[in-house]
This record gives structure tokens, C-alpha cells and sequence, in this order.
């Protein structure tokens, strides 16, 4: 095996034993970054010079026996929506092409300090709008399983990146599904933190009351391990949550005994792929028969999820995307005429089609005569559907579904129906605007040979339960053995 094709656990065990040095670790990752993503496109920017020179500084702390974290010497990427002090974090848009911060995001702070090596920043879609990475103002990221489909959206660079051993693991963000829908098309873990678990601080906002920050692995145990490197409480971030995090570690138990499963009726109806259903249906019946009491309930309101997510997410994205006006940072139009062509001049070219679309709808829903009629009423959507998955935690440990109705797409398939884009977060938008944790794990392939991503989803701080039900699947079953051919 090649050192890239390697977990992070297995890594840090040959780092610390001096069966690897991270310079060549960090090399042989770079070298397959060279080699292939002109073909994936996970990447928007590499630094091959820092990620070598850091590395060389690890490995001095290394060779000096320095007491070092678990994920020390680990090369890592993160998704181009958080801030990188010095290196450009554009948001897949024109209007950041060029926006170096002058600071670091909590998570990339944390990162740095866990000593892990950063190799780059990765493709999404335009300020995380999207489910497929094609809204990128720079290039479409392509499946590592097959390149001529979507790789998932909108941590479509992450995922791909993880899936093609192009990192060793991934940052990406998720407000509807941008971690578990990507690493279910790509056949990777995946796992969006309950919100206000993982800072926001340095996080280019989208929907700050949706946006959560969380891990793309190869597998569950460096999922918690990342976890371990990036949950906490942050004061830089009002919302982040002021709790005792456990370490993510204990969890990785093999035992599913007696752990309540809730499968919800709606999830595997009408919608559905086939080959998806039979693919969550076996994994119920693997886990039931490793001692989980699987039982099926109905959660109706999830029938209002989309339309409640689409008003909520877009109303705080047009405000908080009212920042890029051309005066303060970012893109700035050429020709204008006054101050208020400026601004118009500067979002009319800096913007794509699609956040457009979003500010124009969340503008519209925010505006008044309108906001009781959308605006409100998603909210009260939002407090029915919190309720409902009260009621289904007090006989749950873990709600179980699929994360998309559909294995990876071709790359253009839905570009000209954005509703139809929007329909595949059926299963995943609700989980955000209840701030739950939900976790995807690879649960088999389809007959094109493409993955399917089981999803779990937990009460708010029960990331360890997922850990629990996912490792325990993971150690029971061969699917994350499989791996993209490329
Ligand atoms: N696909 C969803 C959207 O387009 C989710 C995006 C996300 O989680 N960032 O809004």
C-alpha cells in the first residue's frame, strides 16, 4: 500500500515509530495531488512549499521525542470557505478570488496546533450554495468513482479529495448536507457536529443558524480523532457551545446492543432509489442482528424540511452576503457611475447564478408583506420539526435513513432544474435546522459501482452514539474497504 492510500491512525502509528517520516508522507501525498487532480479538481489552491517545510518541522519535533498530538504530522485539507492566515480563501466565488486573511479560522488555528500539515484549500460550490460542486466560479470537481459525475455538493473538493487519497482527511461544512450528501457519493465518513460544537469563528458565513463545520475521513476512527482536534468551546463564536466535549476516542466501542434505532417511514417511501432503500434496509438488518432494535416511525413534518430550509438558509444569506458591496474587500467592479452603481456593478459581476438566486429569494421572503406569509412561517416549521425529533430522542438512541435518494449524478444532469437540485436534500436539511449531529458512513455500491451513505443522526452532543453505531457497522462489514478506483 501506498502511504497515501493510509488512515490517519495507521499514519500516526508509523510517525511515531519512525517507520515514516512526515516529509515523505507529505510527498507522496503531494506527488498524487500532482498526478491527478487535473483530473478530480478537488483543489483551488496547493502550498507544496509550505506543507514540505512545515513538515520538516514536525518531524524535527518528532525526531527530538517532543510529547505530540494524535494527529501530529498528518496532512490535512480544508474546505475554501474557512479562513487560512496568508493563503487565499476564495469561497468558490469571483468575489474572493483574491481575498488573503489576515487571520486564521478557529479550526484551522486548532488544526495548526494539533500539528497537522495543511496541503491546501479545497473546491465548493460558490459560497456553499449547491449539492453538486458545479456552482464553483472556478471548476467542477468530478467523482474519483466516476469522472463523469458530481462528486456531491457543496464539499464536493473535500469529499473527492478524501476519496482520491489526495488528502489523508477534510474539512468541509455543512447547512443542508454539504458534508454527508459529498461523502455519500463518494464513499468516505463524513459527519456534521450538533451546532455550536465545532466554532463558526472564521467560517465564511452562509446560514449562521444552519452552518457547521465537521470531518471527511477514510474511516470512523479518524473521524474521531478530527472531532477530538476541532470540537470545543470558542468564545470568538456566540453560539459556539459551552459544554465538556468527551474524547470521541472512548466511543469507538464494537456493540450495538440494545441501542434503539428509529428508521423514519417517509425516509424510505416514495423518492427513493431502489437500489439506495435495499442498501439502508440490509444495513438495518446488519445492525439488528448485531443487537440493535431496529422499529420503523413516521415523521411527517419532514414533508416541509425543504421549503423551511430554502426560505431560512436564503433569508440569512442575503443578509449575510450583504457585506460584499466592493468597498470593504473583495471583488470591485471597474466601471460605475456612483456609489450605489458600485455596489450593483460589483454583485452583479462578483456573484453567480445561483447565490443570486438565493439573495434574491431570501431578500424577497424577508421583505415585508412577506415575511409572516414565508420568513415566519419557516420558523414555525423549524420549532414542529425540532419537536418531532424530541419526541422520536425520547424512544431513539439513533434516527437511521438514507443521506440523497440517489447514488452520484452526471456532471450537468441537474444543472438547468435547480429544484430539482434542491429536492436531494430531503434527507439531510432537517438535521440542520434541528442542530443535530448526523454521521454518513459507506453502506454499499450501486450497480454502476457507485457508493451509498447510510446516515445516522443523534440528540444534540450525541456525536459518541453515532461513533458507537457506525464504528460498530464499520467493524462488522467490508464496504470501507472499497475504494475509488483512480
Ligand atoms: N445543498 C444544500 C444547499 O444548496 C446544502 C448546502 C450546504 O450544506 N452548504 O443549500
Amino acid at each position: 500500500m501506498e502511504l497515501f492510500e493510509l488512515t490517519a491512525h495507521q499514519l500516526s502509528d508509523m510517525l511515531k515509530s519512525k517507520k515514516v517520516s512526515a516529509v515523505e508522507l507529505t510527498k507522496s501525498v503531494i506527488d498524487r495531488i500532482e498526478k491527478l487532480d487535473a483530473k478530480v479538481d478537488s483543489y483551488i489552491t496547493v502550498c507544496k512549499e509550505e506543507a514540505l517545510k512545515r513538515a520538516a518541522d514536525i518531524q524535527n519535533k518528532i525526531n527530538k521525542g517532543d510529547d505530540l498530538p494524535p494527529l501530529a504530522g498528518i496532512p490535512m485539507a480544508i474546505k475554501d470557505n474557512m479562513c487560512t492566515k496568508g493563503i487565499t480563501t476564495s469561497c468558490g466565488s469571483k468575489m474572493l478570488e483574491s481575498f488573503i486573511p489576515p487571520y486564521d479560522s478557529t479550526v484551522a488555528k486548532k488544526l495548526h496546533k494539533e500539528d497537522t500539515i495543511l496541503l491546501g484549500k479545497l473546491n465548493l460550490d460558490e459560497f456553499a450554495m449547491g449539492g453538486s460542486t458545479e456552482n464553483s466560479h472556478f471548476k467542477v470537481t468530478k467523482n474519483p468513482w466516476d469522472l463523469t459525475r458530481v462528486p456531491g455538493g457543496s464539499s464536493g473538493g473535500s469529499a473527492a479529495a478524501v476519496a482520491a487519497n489526495e488528502t489523508i482527511f477534510s474539512l468541509g461544512s455543512d447547512t443542508g448536507g454539504s458534508i454527508r450528501q459529498p461523502a455519500s457519493f463518494c464513499g468516505v465518513v463524513g459527519m456534521k457536529p450538533t451546532y455550536g460544537a465545532v466554532s463558526r469563528f472564521g467560517l465564511v458565513a452562509f446560514a449562521s443558524s444552519l452552518d457547521q463545520i465537521g470531518p471527511l475521513t477514510k474511516d470512523v476512527t479518524d473521524c474521531a480523532l478530527v472531532l477530538n482536534a476541532i470540537t470545543g468551546h470558542d468564545k470568538m463564536d456566540s453560539t459556539s457551545a459551552n459544554v465538556e466535549y468527551p474524547d470521541y476516542t472512548k466511543s469507538l466501542i464494537n456493540s450495538v446492543k440494545g441501542m434503539k434505532i428509529g428508521i423514519p417511514k417517509e425516509f424510505i417511501a416514495e423518492g427513493i432509489n431502489l437500489e439506495v432503500k435495499k442498501a439502508i434496509m440490509d444495513a438495518v438488518d446488519t445492525l439488528k442482528q448485531l443487537g440493535a432494535e431496529c422499529e420503523e416511525f413516521s415523521l411527517p413534518i419532514n414533508e416541509y424540511a425543504i421549503p423551511a430550509y430554502y426560505l431560512i438558509s436564503s433569508a440569512e444569506a442575503s443578509s449575510n452576503l450583504a457585506r460584499y458591496d466592493g468597498i470593504k474587500y473583495g471583488y470591485r467592479a471597474e466601471k460605475f457611475s456612483d456609489l450605489l452603481d458600485l455596489y450593483k456593478q460589483t454583485r452583479s459581476e462578483g456573484f453567480g447564478a445561483e447565490v443570486k438566486r438565493r439573495i434574491m429569494l431570501g431578500t424577497y421572503a424577508l421583505s415585508s408583506g412577506y415575511y409572516d406569509a414565508y420568513y415566519k412561517k419557516a420558523l414555525q416549521v423549524r420549532a414542529l420539526i425540532m419537536d418531532s425529533f424530541n419526541v422520536a430522542f425520547s424512544k431513539f438512541d439513533v434516527v437511521l435513513g438514507p443521506t440523497a435518494p440517489t447514488t452520484a449524478y452526471k456532471i450537468g444532469e441537474k444543472l438547468d432544474n435547480p429544484l430539482e437540485m434542491y429536492l436531494g436534500d430531503v434527507y439531510t436539511v432537517s438535521v440542520n435546522i434541528a442542530g443535530l449531529p448526523g454521521l454518513v458512513i459507506p453502506c454499499g455500491q450501486d450497480s454502476n459501482n457507485l457508493p451509498i451513505g447510510l446516515q445516522l443522526i443523534g440528540k444534540p452532543f450525541a456525536e459518541g452514539t453515532l461513533l458507537k453505531a457506525a464504528y460498530t457497522f464499520e467493524q462488522n462489514t467490508e464496504f470501507h474497504k472499497n475504494r475509488a478506483n483512480i
